[in-house]
């Protein structure tokens, strides 16, 4: 944790859910946080951003998305701008996961362009970093996330409260996750970046047994969370951890 930044711990439920799930997923989060200090958000896909973010106004769990366009509107067929999302109630917008960056070809001039626009629209980005096995086994995690966040983060992110989020590619659904040490390693070079008064949030297979550790190291403000975010129990027992 640092001192001063209140803990963020973000479930991405990617595409998962069909909406009963979503809503019965989303009650039982707002049903068991009253004793949670975290700030809460739920990142469920698109369709039901609109319906949850209606559901959750006057809950502690807000709702964001888990992409956005470059733009603001046009011709581009199955994509949503950010404007859209803030319209819809979302409050937050995951950018530059990984599997986005796969599936999508995302570099991080696209994650930035995003990110502006979800700056401009009002919604606070996530932008997730994070290095693949064969980089880090050749020795270049620190390089790769410095250079990752260095080319997606727009003007103005700081400022406006952008969170940054750790994902090495390889503990993503897999049940690995790096050592404390190698965790601690990354977001002490990710603070020296970003500065004192950006929420640096872990991710990856982040689960109720190892969340305790992994949030008390030095520099982890937060989780964001996929596989145990499906689960209400196991996202809240995380967000408990958190403090
Ligand atoms: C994620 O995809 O953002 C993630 C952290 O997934 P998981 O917790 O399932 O590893």
């Amino acid at each position: 944790m640092t001192p001063g930044l209140r803990p963020l711990i973000a479930g991405n439920w990617k595409m998962n859910t069909l909406v009963r799930e979503a809503v019965d997923l989303a009650k039982a989060v707002v049903a068991g946080s009253g004793s949670v200090k975290a700030e809460l958000l739920v990142c469920p896909p698109f369709p039901y951003v609109a319906g949850l973010a209606g559901m959750l106004a006057g809950s502690t769990v807000a709702v964001g998305a888990q992409d956005c366009h470059a733009r603001d509107k046009g011709a581009h067929t199955g994509d949503v701008a950010a404007t859209m999302l803030r319209d819809c109630g979302a409050t937050h917008v995951i950018l530059g996961h990984s599997e986005r960056r796969a599936d999508h070809g995302e570099t991080d001039a696209m994650v930035k362009a995003k990110a502006s626009a979800a700056l401009a629209a009002g919604l606070v980005p996530i932008v997730c970093v994070g290095e693949t096995l064969a980089q880090r086994e050749a020795g270049q995690a620190l390089e790769v996330v410095h250079g990752q966040i260095a080319g997606s983060l727009p003007e103005g992110f700081v400022a406006a409260g952008g969170v940054v989020a750790y994902e090495p590619v390889w503990a993503i659904g897999t049940g690995k996750t790096p050592t404390e040490e190698d965790i601690a390693a990354v977001h002490a070079a990710m603070r020296a970046q970003v500065g004192a008064a950006t929420r640096l949030l872990y991710g990856g297979s982040m689960k109720p047994g190892n969340a305790a550790a992994i949030l008390a190291l030095p520099n982890v403000d937060g989780g964001l969370i996929g596989g145990a975010a499906l689960v209400a129990a196991d996202f809240l027992a995380i967000a408990k951890a958190a403090g």
